[in-house]
């Protein structure tokens, strides 16, 4: 059975020998050592000047949007995974949906500003699959109108653009370390932004606003455990070497898959790093993914649809924008398995298997 990812788990004694030290000093949460060094850590690694350890990467950006007073209309990408859509409707904030770029599938920065209306106050966009979204073009946009910019980093960790993190750009990124993540903590997330006056807000925001023994702001519960920060300090040493694993089987794919029928989303010119955080492709049309799926699925093989559907087609969005590039993408795009670990016998049999598929497939 090869699923679309597998999580990585450190050596367990190691784990363990981390897990002596909660015993020894029983405190299990609320911004223990662990977390504190976890945080510390991850300064280092990715350059960032602030930067905060929360429960997953959907709560940090509803502590985003509700830190920077943001209740009315924010631009946003259809293509994303729906909490990038679920946290602006949960917020009170109405989402106004700019289609994406053919080539990459990031918000396409030309469409958002006819969109803009005394009611926007920010952009909320999706670095797709690790790559960056127009950075530089959204950023005058924010500067002219003055808006806020929120990047929905989820996929970003370890990828650089312009030789400095991914997650280092706009007022704050965020970022998922959930268990199917490049990095991980089991559960987690966290938020970056170089503002040190946000980021002290988020860090009362996370524990129910508390401060010493008083409550100065409406707080919500966002921390960490220090069982969920032992497993990223197993697993953020690692990191260089997951995404060189990654690296091959993306050659691999590259190399095996027959692209006469397969479209791939391009990177970023700027991207200096790549994290190969999924491996997806577009086929011809949705008949085609369909029977794709079908075959996988015989041979014990679960690719996933994702992003799939286009989040301005959800039911519980109203007065959606049309996205028609988004609408087809989501439609046709298939994340084929990728994970530290998994056969080269395997990922040709899944090449094989796909090629075949979309040969014979009546578009
Ligand atoms: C995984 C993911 C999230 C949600 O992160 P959690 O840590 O699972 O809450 C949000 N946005 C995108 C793009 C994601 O891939």
């Amino acid at each position: 059975m090869i699923n679309v990812t597998k999580s990585y788990l450190p050596d367990l004694d190691e784990y363990t020998k981390l897990l002596k030290g909660v015993w020894e000093r029983v405190h299990l949460t609320n911004d223990g050592p662990l977390v504190r060094d976890l945080e510390e850590q991850m300064k280092a690694y990715l350059g960032v000047k602030n930067l905060r350890f929360c429960t997953n990467g959907t709560v940090v950006m509803q502590l985003a949007l509700k830190a920077m007073g943001i209740t009315k209309e924010v631009i946003t990408t259809p293509f994303s995974y729906v909490a990038t859509t679920n946290v602006l409707l949960w917020e009170g904030c109405t989402p106004v949906f700019a289609d994406i770029r053919t080539d990459d599938f990031t918000i396409d920065a030309d469409l958002i500003e006819p969109l803009i209306t005394e009611n926007t106050q920010a952009i909320l966009a999706t670095h797709v699959y690790g790559n960056a979204c127009q950075i530089e073009a959204i950023q005058a946009l924010a500067d002219r109108y003055k808006l806020k910019v929120i990047y929905d980093g989820a996929h970003a960790f370890g990828a650089e653009y312009n030789n400095r993190s991914l997650l280092d750009y706009g007022d704050a990124s965020t970022c998922s370390f959930h268990a199917t993540k490049v990095f991980h903590t089991v559960e987690g997330g966290c938020i970056i932004t170089p503002d040190d006056a946000l980021a002290t807000t988020i860090q009362h925001y996370r524990t129910f606003g508390h401060r010493n023994d008083d409550y100065f702001s409406m707080g919500i519960n966002a921390k960490n455990s220090e069982f969920h920060a032992a497993m990223g300090l197993c697993v953020l040493p690692k990191v260089p070497e997951l995404i060189e694993a990654r690296k091959a089987i993306f050659a691999q794919y590259d190399a095996q898959l027959d692209f006469s029928k397969l479209q791939r989303p391009t990177l970023a010119p700027g991207m200096t790093q790549y994290n190969y955080a999924y491996y997806p492709v577009v086929l011809e049309s949705e008949q085609a993914l369909l029977r794709t799926v079908e075959v996988l699925k015989g041979d014990d093989i679960t690719p996933r649809r994702y992003f799939y559907p286009s989040l301005n087609t959800l039911p519980f969005v109203k007065n959606a924008q049309s996205c028609p590039v988004s609408e087809d993408i989501a439609r046709r795009v298939l994340c084929l398995p990728l994970y530290p670990g998994l056969a080269e016998a395997d990922v040709e049999r899944v090449c094989r298997l796909v090629n075949e598929a979309v040969a014979e497939a009546i578009v």
